[in-house]
């Protein structure tokens, strides 16, 4: 059957189109222009963007798939984590879809359509992996089994900031340009990852509850600390330099902690997933440990890895197969959505 995804949990409208496993088309639109000059995303100026973008949105998707309307069989939406008034928007238009086609609709979970994006480009997942989520609201580790039946278990999660923000935070320091993850990335590129000493927090001083825990927020205030005081003292601030310390920190802390819960749990795929696996360095330093520790990695391209429909149909087509029953229409978006299954509703 052909499964059509709309997402819009944060400033990008995205739709996608699946059939079995495939990726037969998508559309993508982003307010994130209209951010910039506000240093992060403005609820209210996202919301209205994806009510103006939705439509035309499916229209691109359709076209770009070579589908009609009349031959979408399932509808899925993201019905949370995300911003609130972003999320309504999706809801309400994908509410409005599946009532005009009678077809039923699927509420998903945000962060299992991001893991499920790399099934489009992998093939389907093992019986177990384990998978690195890494993005703006999120960074932990999962346990994966059936990705569209099976709980998904947290070994754990980010004490305080999520790794994505801490790029956009540290940014922000850097008077670099939003959105941080790629402004530090291209900044790192003329940087010497060495130059300054910052933290690798819980990397190796940690309590059995925190060992696949994360914590980004004293890694900012380290970098906060270095400016401070590079303006203090006159001296000029190493961008480049600082962007490429920060990044090998939060980089190193992550894999270092990815591949030890692959080891420590027997399992032999780790997934790494979220807008943060766009990182160029990340990627790079995965590659290199994984294959030194046996581990296959599954990193999906960039353009998977940030918010985008095609997740979204991604993972509804994994539900749908798996012959769940449909959400109805009597849901609500769900901004603080838990992770522990696919299917929210
Ligand atoms: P969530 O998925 O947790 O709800 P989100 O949808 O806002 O959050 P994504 O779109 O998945 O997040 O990811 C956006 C984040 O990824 C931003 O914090 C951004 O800075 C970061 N990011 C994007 N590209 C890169 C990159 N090349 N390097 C590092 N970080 C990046
Ligand atoms: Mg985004
Ligand atoms: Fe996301």
């Amino acid at each position: 059957g052909i499964t059509l995804g709309l997402e819009t949990s944060c400033d990008e409208t995205g739709v996608g189109i699946v059939a079995d496993g495939v990726l037969l088309g998508q559309a993508l639109a982003s307010s994130m222009d209209e951010h910039i000059r506000y240093g992060g995303v403005v609820p209210e100026v996202a919301a209205r963007a994806h009510l103006e973008s939705v439509t035309s949105c499916l229209r691109q998707a359709l076209a770009d798939a070579g589908v009609a309307l009349e031959q979408v069989d399932a509808i899925a939406v993201t019905s949370g984590p995300g911003l609130a008034s972003s999320l309504h928007v999706g809801v309400s238009a994908a509410k409005a879809w599946a009532l005009a086609l009678n077809k039923p609709l699927y509420a998903v979970h945000h962060v299992a359509g991001h893991v499920a994006a790399d099934t489009l480009q992998h093939g389907p997942l093992p019986d177990r992996s384990i998978a690195l989520i890494v993005s703006g609201g999120h960074s932990s580790l999962l346990m994966l089994g059936d990705l569209a039946t099976d709980p998904i278990v947290h070994l754990g999660d980010t004490l305080d900031d999520a790794a994505g923000e801490a790029f956009d935070k540290v940014a922000r320091l850097l008077e670099l340009p939003y959105p941080g993850g790629p402004s530090i990335q291209r900044a790192a590129e003329s940087g010497d990852p060495a130059a300054i000493d910052l933290p690798r927090p819980l990397l190796t001083n940690f309590s059995e509850r925190q060992r696949y825990a994360f914590s980004f927020s004293g890694l900012k205030s380290a970098v906060a600390r270095y400016v401070q005081l590079a303006r203090r003292t006159g001296e000029p601030i190493r961008t480049a330099d600082v962007a490429a310390s920060f990044q090998e920190a939060v980089v190193d802390v992550l894999i270092s902690k990815a591949v030890a819960a692959c080891r420590d749990h027997a399992v032999d795929t780790l997934l790494i997933v979220g807008g943060v696996a766009a990182n160029a360095r990340l990627r790079a330093v995965a590659a290199e440990r994984c294959l030194a520790a046996g581990i296959t990695l599954r990193v999906p391209a960039p353009r998977l890895c940030t918010d985008n429909g095609a997740m979204i149909a991604a993972i509804g087509d994994l539900v749908v197969r798996s012959g769940a029953k449909p959400s109805g229409l009597d849901f609500g978006a769900d901004s603080s959505a838990p992770l522990d299954r696919s299917l929210l509703v």
